[in-house]
């Protein structure tokens, strides 16, 4: 089946290629040779890279430093889109997993403008999974197309770059003079911050920010409250501390205590463990107040595109997160996240080696590029190819 539409896809565009280049008019020795006419193949390349995270990153008890990304490139007729695999070790996908998926990808059979979707359902023809290493060649794809269209996806989709929620900043587990320590860093840049909870120290944490400053806080509590009542006081406990929203209270898979946790909680609650694909939004309805949207889980600007407009035609809330990622992936997201309720966009902040300039922080919000297409540059010599 597969092969078959692989078969198919190659031999139209074998005989795209050759209506092109069969002359219609008859050959006149006097006449200049008509130049060869050879439609551009898309050629995908990428590198792998390692982020330097600016502190230690501490979720439920482990630590990192730094986090493994791929970078992608599709060049295509004298223009090159940039994407971005970031890969947390807990989500499972590597760098090398990611350059054996990209090592499968042939995109010389497509061209980009107008087909997104049939490329997209050609990399989920590949392999099931592998998002991240699907989005890096999303993102590279809709920065060409945007490069093509001569405008920045934001406006392609008729949104107001600046009617953006602010971004969190997270500050993550750690002891209370690291924490204040953070928070001053923090201030005067965010006008909301995000605290991991899901442990025993929850109250000392909020205590310990609540003790440097009033700002609203975002929790996540990344699955960690097993008992629902508890989960609930909690919740009645943080809200009267100035907390706005709570991301995934608990294990994915319990919808049933979620719904039940959301209906009496005073504060919107959103999924994130909870939901990866379009095809997980639907049966979210009325279980989670919203989702988070993040492009590395969903395979992509397309499908983010597409669950936003899902989410609110049920009624639901979203908001856009991220992975720690270099300014290529947050000025993805930074297209798509208008009107939304809440951002957690702070990724390419967390790092010192950033590779891209891109989407910016302007009082408190992350602000999409003016430039065509995601709106990056590459800031450092970076040398893309196809070896492994
Ligand atoms: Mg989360």
């Amino acid at each position: 089946m597969k092969q078959n539409r692989r078969q198919f896809l190659r031999s139209s565009a074998a005989l795209a290629t050759l209506a092109l280049t069969t002359p219609s008019f008859p050959a006149m020795t006097s006449v200049k040779k008509p130049a060869k006419i050879s439609p551009d193949k898309m050629k995908l390349s990428w590198t792998p890279y390692d982020l330097q995270l600016n502190h230690t990153f501490t979720i439920s008890g482990f630590s990192r430093t730094t986090t493994p990304v791929v970078l992608a490139k599709i060049e295509y007729d004298g223009l090159e889109g940039y994407g971005e695999a970031s890969l947390p070790p807990y989500l499972g996908e590597t760098q090398a997993s990611v350059i054996d998926f990209l090592k499968k990808v042939d995109l010389s059979v497509f061209t980009p403008s107008g087909h997104i979707e049939e490329i997209m359902s050609y990399l989920d023809s590949i392999a099931e999974g592998n998002t991240a290493a699907k989005a890096a060649v999303d993102i590279a794809l809709h920065d060409l197309v945007g490069k093509i269209e001569g405008a920045p996806w934001y406006k392609i989709w008729g949104l107001d770059k600046y009617n953006v929620p602010d971004t969190t900043f997270t500050i993550g587990i750690d002891n209370d003079e690291v924490v204040r320590e953070k928070i001053r860093e923090a201030l005067g840049r965010f006008n909301i911050l995000k605290v991991k909870v899901g442990g025993p120290d929850d109250k000392r944490m909020i205590e310990a920010i609540r003790s440097v400053t009033g700002l609203p806080l975002a929790v996540d509590a990344n699955q960690g409250w097993k008992d629902r009542h508890e989960a609930l006081d909690m919740i009645f406990w943080m809200k009267e501390k100035g907390v706005v929203m709570v991301e995934q209270p608990m294990p994915k898979q319990d919808l049933d205590n979620i719904a039940r946790l959301t209906e009496e909680s005073p504060l919107p609650v959103f999924a994130d463990e909870s939901v990866q694909r379009l095809s997980d939004v639907e049966r979210l309805k009325g279980v989670f107040s919203g989702i988070n949207i993040k492009l590395m889980k969903c395979t992509g600007m397309h499908e983010a595109w597409k669950m936003r407009g899902l989410a609110y035609s049920l009624g639901m809330k979203v908001m856009m997160g991220c992975m720690t990622e270099t300014s290529c992936a947050i000025s993805a997201a930074s297209q798509l996240y208008a009107g939304m309720d809440f951002a957690d966009l702070d990724g390419a902040l967390l790092i010192g080696n950033d590779c891209f300039e891109g989407a910016t922080l302007e009082n408190g919000k992350i602000i999409a590029p003016d430039r065509p297409g995601i709106g990056v540059k590459l800031s450092r010599d970076i040398r893309f190819s196809r070896e492994g």
